[in-house]
């Protein structure tokens, strides 16, 4: 085996992602950047983070609310988000990335992820972090007071402090394939159960017959067991297997993993029902030559209609207007549901629910209780967060922690 030099790191940081870069960067200017190693599986740093937001990096959410946040260790992240989320914007500010608004969620101001991959890269590279590509960190073994980190090309690297940073299971292409828990796993942390999350759901393909391809601006409401659980305004996307789009994957954070689960649509969120009932009886009276096909025309898409009512077997649509019972046709299109049958998978979720167990890690320095000096940061602890920049607030939070207290 290769030793790569004889020095003894500071700090050798594993994965450069989101988290790694930004603990990258802080701890050089800790400690200054020869101190510092980054070793990366890829054969560039910030794969991930320039697909973000559709390339558009939604970086954070300026939410206070702690429940975007989940785990099983439910209040883990607490401090942290509390302590860090408002250092997120200073410290890409700094590096010459300011912020905008859309809604509750930030982006860059230029609304490009590979902006801001270039500033931490071009900063990294400043501080002169000794930065090792296509390398492949298989273990970490503490010898006496140091780690030794090895990789499958035959590289070790020695370190005083360790923090892993190699993400979840999402997207293996963008090198998180799940592989790399059992760095931990090895020295004795605990795996916890793994789901997609924010990820397109399979659905009872009955209910959504004739929908493929449509687009609309609903509420849905995640049902888990027959609880309510969260609910969200936004677009949902029908295919040929289920759902997408924007609030799909909102909901899907709080879907997967049950066994039994669905989501409850309103397809008219604007109106109340009431509201709903009286312009569908005033119809009714106005336009009794009508069919039920066209029972909704002018309220709401009419193509989504025609299938939900269709779908639901309220009536024939062939048949007249008249005959529909007009609060029947309003529950059906502001409460319909559709049963989830599951995810597509990690290949396709942005984000993994579940991870290595935080209770053996400290919930303010994110240091492990079983091996001093071994941190974790990101994804790879069984933390998530909801869809809206709360997955890059909760890996830009974890660095700042680490980075400050490590010693
Ligand atoms: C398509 C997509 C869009 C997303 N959009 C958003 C968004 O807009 N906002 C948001 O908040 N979140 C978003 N996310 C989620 C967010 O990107 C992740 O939660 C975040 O990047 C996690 O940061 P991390 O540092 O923990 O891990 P990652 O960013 O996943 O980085 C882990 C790094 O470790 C490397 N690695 C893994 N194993 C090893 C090993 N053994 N040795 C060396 N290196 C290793 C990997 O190659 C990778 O570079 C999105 C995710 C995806 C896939």
């Amino acid at each position: 085996m290769n030793r790569e030099n004889s020095s003894v790191f500071k700090a050798v940081i594993i994965g450069g992602g989101a988290s790694g870069l930004a603990l990258s960067i802080m701890l050089a200017e800790r400690f200054g950047g020869e101190s510092v190693a980054l070793i990366e599986k890829l054969d560039r740093v910030g794969k991930k983070l320039l697909q973000t937001g559709n390339g558009q990096c939604n970086l954070s959410n300026i939410s206070t609310d702690l429940s975007h946040f989940h785990g099983k260790n439910a209040n883990f992240h607490n401090f942290i988000i509390n302590s860090y989320s408002d250092k997120i914007e200073q410290f890409f500010n700094r590096l010459g990335i300011p912020f905008a608004c859309d809604g509750d969620k930030l982006y860059p101001l230029s609304k490009q992820a590979s902006s801001v991959v270039d500033a931490l890269r071009f900063k990294l590279n400043s501080l002169g972090v000794n930065v090792k590509l296509n390398s492949t960190v298989s273990h970490i073994k503490k010898v006496g007071k140091l780690f030794e980190i090895s990789t499958l090309e035959g590289i070790r690297t020695i370190g005083e402090n360790v923090i892993v940073c190699v993400g979840g299971k999402s997207q293996k292409h963008l090198g998180t394939d799940g592989g790399s828990y059992s760095l931990l796993t090895e020295l004795g942390h605990e795996l916890t159960p793994l789901y997609p999350s924010i990820v397109q759901l399979k659905t009872d393909t009955a209910k959504i017959k004739g929908l493929k391809g449509l687009k609309q601006k609903v509420k849905a409401v995640a049902v888990v067991n027959g609880r309510e659980v969260s609910s969200t305004l936004g677009d949902l996307l029908f295919t040929d297997y289920g759902v997408s789009g924007n609030a799909c994957f909102y909901l899907s954070s709080y879907l997967t993993g049950s066994s039994s689960s669905s989501i409850k649509v309103d397809f008219c969120p604007e109106l109340e029902r009431s509201e709903l009932i009286s312009l569908i009886k005033t119809k009714q009276q106005n336009c009794p030559y009508l069919t039920g096909e066209y029972l909704l025309s002018g309220i709401m898409n009419n193509k989504i209609a025609s299938s939900v009512l269709r779908n639901s077997g309220i009536s024939s649509l062939s048949s007249l207007i008249g005959s529909f019972d007009a609060e029947k046709v309003a529950d059906c299109v502001k409460g319909y549901v559709i049963g989830i049958t599951g995810t597509m998978g990690f290949d396709a979720s942005q984000v993994t629910k579940g991870g290595i167990d935080t209770i053996d890690f400290n919930a303010s320095t994110l240091e492990s209780k079983l091996v001093p000096n071994l941190y974790a940061c990101g994804e790879v602890l069984d933390v998530d967060g909801d869809c809206g920049g709360f997955n890059l607030k909760w890996a830009f939070c974890s660095a700042f922690a680490v980075s400050e207290n490590l010693k």
